[in-house]
């Protein structure tokens, strides 16, 4: 009876040791928007629904305080930083802030419309590894060399099949927003492209920076694609590869 209460005991402990552990691993993410609109609830339960993290949101305050979010104190206490946000202004002590997450190692993995953040600041164009470039910096003006398009079916074509983000991930086809004439540096590792004829490519891709990693995913407008298990993968494998737990070295 004793032996069995002893090894009750042992067998608890190490389950609450194991809990502990995958607590423990969970990688701790500061979702960052503001600068515009999304469908808030869609767009959360791709995080809410990912057991492998837990997430803090936070929003830029407004366009005169620029980019605020990076004015938290617990900034760098984060594994990774996801920005789904497009603020036009930063101010030069924000800007230090940010780049501090390259010196501590923190992954950041930039979505969709993040590509548009900051026209008059070309670190960042240099740091995410690409910029759509808007004509005037006021935003929103379509043409035949720069624009976007709302409700397109777009083919996607894993490129990097050997890649930690991409390895198994067959091509899909997503329904989503495309962009096009996007600029993409010549640094950037591609995960995968389209074969959608108007639509910039490729429409991911990954780069280092620092001691960090850094992925961007043109993907993502509203919930039809937060709703996409293809996407969710993407995003989640996004986090983990930029974060410390994937297990593949640096
Ligand atoms: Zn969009």
């Amino acid at each position: 009876m004793k032996a069995i209460s002893l090894l009750s005991a042992l067998a608890l402990l190490l389950t609450a040791a194991i809990a502990g552990a995958a607590e423990v691993a969970k990688t701790k993410v500061l979702v960052i928007t503001g600068g515009h609109g999304f469908e808030k609830e869609a767009f959360y339960s791709v995080y809410r629904e990912n057991p492998d993290i837990t997430f803090t949101t936070a929003e830029h305050a407004n366009a005169r305080t620029g980019a605020s979010a990076y004015d938290r104190d617990d900034l760098l206490s984060f594994d990774v930083v996801v920005l789904y946000d497009m603020p036009k202004e930063i101010t030069e002590a924000q800007k230090a802030k940010f780049l501090a997450l390259f010196d501590k190692g923190i992954g950041l993995v930039v979505l969709h419309h993040a590509l548009v953040s900051y026209q008059h600041w070309p670190e960042y164009e240099r740091i995410i590894g690409g910029r759509y470039p808007e004509e005037d910096g006021k935003g929103g003006k379509v043409t035949e060399q720069v624009g976007y398009k709302h409700g397109e079916d777009v083919p996607v074509v894993v490129v990097a099949k050997d890649h930690f983000i991409t390895a198994g991930l067959k091509d899909f086809t997503i329904h989503d927003e495309i962009y096009w004439g996007f600029r993409v540096s010549p640094d950037v590792t591609p995960l995968i492209t389209t074969t959608h004829p108007k639509s910039g490519k490729p429409l991911a891709w990954t780069r280092t920076q620092g001691k960090s990693r850094i992925v961007y995913l043109q993907l993502g407008h509203d919930h039809t694609a937060f709703e996409n298990p293809h996407y969710r993968t993407l995003v989640g494998k996004c986090i983990q590869w930029v974060g410390p737990n994937s297990g593949v070295p640096r």
